[in-house]
């Protein structure tokens, strides 16, 4: 069967291209009833920490990608690499190599003058009368004629000549494997038979295959995605805002279905469809539909289909969000409020923002845009609407928009010049859900009381 993984590296947040990855190794996983693999390549000591690693494994779980059985973490697998390298020397596809530094700072000097790329022929490399007691690194012997083909998923068919390669170090003279060995010992040790991951690593694949076929392992699938860029057409970085998916989270509010959504649209298509929910995607998804060109991150797309998600989100699950972000706020009737609140919502923090008035307490600062809402006759009219208000038995939407409408009629005035001074007095600004949901949500007491504090 299919077996995909995730390999971060966890010398950071999980960002944007890496959650992408994660999503298209899942969904390909899932989608052929396969396994998805996590793997931590925590193999520099210096970088990796204990941060990032949570931090990957939260922003995994807030996604929803679920990986199979436990993660493994490349760093303790380091005697399983250096097996690996000792039965390739013993098969004679790797040698210990005892150059220099001053060597090969030599070699780098003489490619430089002769104005051509440094590849590292060791003469190591046909010689057997290695010295027992000097360190040496491990090095790959790898093929100098013919070329390697890689028939990518994405890429197409990719070659490289051999006499570009170098013989690379498997084996550092401390003993520690490199990144090239680690990646590919423990792809084939965790049986991956399709390797999906960003088009920055499409040339480490012309390095593993290498290493596989000296081992006479089977070669895996290979599909790189080109990487997302920011809306200049410039690798996505920092300066692009947000990179890490906790600040979609936390600071721009957004739901982990809608970044799912997003990410899965950036690059890969099913026709014109948008909106894609989890099971077709499962039931879609495919490699062959991922672009090859990059694609550019679009903040106002994603707040789009985040728009969509809030509409379909559960209401109750969304005023748990939003309390988070809403000091003095109260579950229950942010529940109650929230089918008013979500139509307008692009973001958690628009929901808050919209919720706002529920909490606020008399007497209600007022917005300097709602300010000229209260000016004139307005405390005239808010006078009307209290009295024709107040006279009411209920408090059902219905009866208050009667009651409304009444106040219009009797001064002669548009609704929404009864509607405006009426909703900068009960919310303290311009815009808000529908004015008679307010009145709803709000209560005859509080409503009462929000009126009075504004009305001649
Ligand atoms: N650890 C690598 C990275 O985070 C990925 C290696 C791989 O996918 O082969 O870029």
């Amino acid at each position: 069967g299919v077996v995909t993984r995730f390999a971060p590296s966890p010398t950071g947040f999980l960002h944007l291209g890496g959650a992408r990855t994660a999503l298209f190794n899942w969904l390909f996983a899932r989608h052929h009833g396969g396994t998805f693999l996590l793997r931590i390549e925590d193999t520099d000591r210096v970088r990796s920490t204990q941060p990032a690693i949570d931090a990957i494994l939260a922003g995994m779980r807030w996604l929803g990608l679920d990986w199979d059985g436990d993660a493994v973490f490349q760093f303790a697998r380091a005697d399983r690499h250096a097996e690996v390298a000792r039965a390739m020397i013993a098969n004679g596809s790797a040698y210990k190599c005892y150059m220099t530094a001053d060597e090969i700072t030599a070699m780098r000097a003489a490619a430089e003058a002769a104005k051509k790329p440094l590849r590292i022929r060791s003469p190591w490399r046909d010689r057997t009368d290695g010295p027992a007691d000097q360190p040496y690194v491990v090095r790959l012997r790898a093929p100098q004629e013919g070329a390697v083909t890689i028939d990518d998923q994405v890429q197409g068919s990719v070659t490289v000549q051999n006499a570009e390669l170098d013989d690379l170090v498997l084996l550092r003279s401390d003993g520690t494997p490199t990144y090239m060995l680690a990646v590919v010992v423990d792809d084939h040790d965790m049986g991956v038979t399709h390797v999906i991951r960003g088009d920055d690593h499409l040339n480490n694949a012309f390095r593993q295959l290498p290493i596989y076929r000296a081992m006479g392992w089977p070669e895996p699938t290979y599909a790189h995605i080109p990487l997302i860029h920011g809306a200049d057409g410039a690798k996505l970085s920092k300066r692009h805002g947000a990179v890490g998916i906790e600040a979609y989270r936390d600071e721009l509010g957004i739901l982990p279905e809608a970044l799912d959504n997003y990410l899965l649209r950036l690059g890969w298509g099913h026709g014109d469809a948008e909106i894609i929910a989890r099971e077709d995607a499962v039931r879609w998804f495919d490699l062959a539909a991922v672009g090859k060109s990059p694609s550019r991150f679009d903040l106002k797309k994603l707040e789009h289909l985040n728009g969509h998600y809030i509409r379909e989100a559960d209401d109750a699950r969304l005023a748990t969000l939003v309390a988070d972000r809403l000091a003095g706020a109260d579950v229950a009737r942010l529940t109650a409020a929230m089918p008013a609140l979500k139509p307008r919502a692009a973001n958690l923090n628009e929901l808050a923002d919209g919720a706002h008035f529920l909490f606020a307490t008399r007497p209600l600062p007022i917005d300097a845009a709602a300010e000229p809402l209260l000016a004139g006759n307005s405390p005239h009219i808010l006078a009307a609407v209290h009295g024709a208000l107040d006279a009411l038995d209920g408090w059902d939407t219905d009866a208050l928009e009667a009651a409304v409408r009444q106040v219009a009629e009797a001064e002669g005035v548009k609704l929404g010049q009864v509607a405006q001074p009426l909703r900068a007095a009960l919310t303290g600004r311009k815009t808000s859900p529908g004015i008679f949901d307010v009145l709803a949500l709000l209560g005859r007491q509080e409503s009462l009381g929000r009126i009075a504090d504004r009305m001649a």
